[in-house]
């Protein structure tokens, strides 16, 4: 195991499956702090005030088998999410997770691996003989624990032999070497998010650093994936144009030629994601001064405080420029 979880707590009914019974003696081994929950309620993690709350979940690791098997949608970059892993052990401070997961914001990998495949095998049959896509990362980032479940691989084989299934995930860590060997049939794509070098320094905590993740990607291109990068949360710092030309530059190196699907999207946040964040992360620099921003209606009654129209074609008419001027093959997927 690596080291990330203090302690795991099973769920009674995923020790059913092998894979939950693996994890369990490897952490008997370990030594690592056991738990069981009979109902699936989730307790004894551990948390004397918010902050403190919110990183002892963030080191809990639940096994559990997911018994709701209805899908939620995934619009625009997906159909579906694919419910393997739920939560994230990183910590980036401006996660839109954090007002997700409660005060203990704890991981999850269901280990009811083929069921919930089986399921996504329904909702393809449907759809046929439309393609039907999967996110894999909707609510996490599912690389930082293949290594306990496993999910991903078998997604990838899964949609591998799926005539009209599609996979797609995203992630900030470069463990990937596992997955370059696997059968994908050219059905999977995985997507890298980077950023500025400030940028993953200062707000993302505990994730690959930016040239491992490129290394990543291109090792992943190299076995024949198909690679995206999502450029995200595009910070308008000072000096915020030197510093993206400086990320797109490097990452030219080694993609110039390939073709790379892009997606930017620019830093937003809703009020009680600054709640959270000033909570968790009393000391943060993110810039999340309401009055400079455009107060945005969403889709789900809340509103967000976004960058201001002239900032966004600013960020618009510097992506397109740069990512046109670096990359010959590029496809920029959206900007927002
Ligand atoms: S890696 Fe992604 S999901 Fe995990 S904390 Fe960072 S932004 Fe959130």
């Amino acid at each position: 195991m690596d080291g990330i979880f203090r302690r795991i707590i099973f769920e009674r009914k995923a020790l059913n499956y092998p894979i939950a019974r693996n994890i369990l003696s490897k952490a008997e081994n370990e030594g690592i702090e056991i738990k069981y929950s009979e109902t699936g309620r989730i307790t004894g993690i551990p948390g004397k005030d918010d902050a403190d709350a919110f990183f002892e979940g963030k080191n809990t690791l639940v096994v559990g088998a997911r018994s709701e098997l209805e899908f939620q949608s995934c619009k625009p970059s997906a159909h579906y999410q694919l419910p393997l892993v739920s939560g994230c052990a990183a910590m980036c401070e401006y996660c839109y997770l954090n007002t997700r997961g409660g005060k203990k914001p704890y991981v999850k990998v269901n280990v009811n691996i083929d069921e919930i495949l089986n399921r996504a095998g329904q909702y393809i049959e449907e759809r046929k003989p439309e393609i039907t896509i999967f996110e894999g990362a909707a609510t996490s980032d599912p690389v930082l624990v293949e290594g306990y479940s496993g999910a991903l691989k078998s997604a990838i084989e899964y949609f591998a032999k799926s005539e009209y299934g599609r996979f797609r995930f995203v992630t900030k860590y470069a463990d990937i070497n596992k997955l370059c060997s696997l059968q994908h049939n050219n059905h999977t794509t995985i997507r890298f998010s980077i950023n500025t070098e400030r940028v993953i320094k200062s707000y993302e905590h505990r994730t690959s650093n930016l040239k491992d993740r490129i290394d990543a990607a291109y090792s992943l291109l190299n076995s024949g994936y198909k690679v995206g990068f999502i450029i995200g949360p595009v910070f308008l710092h000072e000096n915020w144009r030197d510093e993206y030309k400086e990320l797109l530059k490097k990452t030219s190196d080694k993609f110039q030629d390939k073709e790379i699907e892009f997606e930017i999207i620019s830093h937003r946040f809703t009020v009680s994601a600054k709640n959270k964040i000033l909570k968790v992360f009393p000391n943060t620099t993110l810039p999340m001064e309401v009055q400079t921003r455009k107060f945005k209606f969403g889709q789900f009654g809340y509103g967000k405080y976004i960058y201001n129209n002239n900032e966004m074609d600013e960020i618009k008419e510097f992506f397109i420029n740069n990512i046109n001027l670096y990359f010959n093959k590029s496809i920029i997927k959206y900007i927002i």
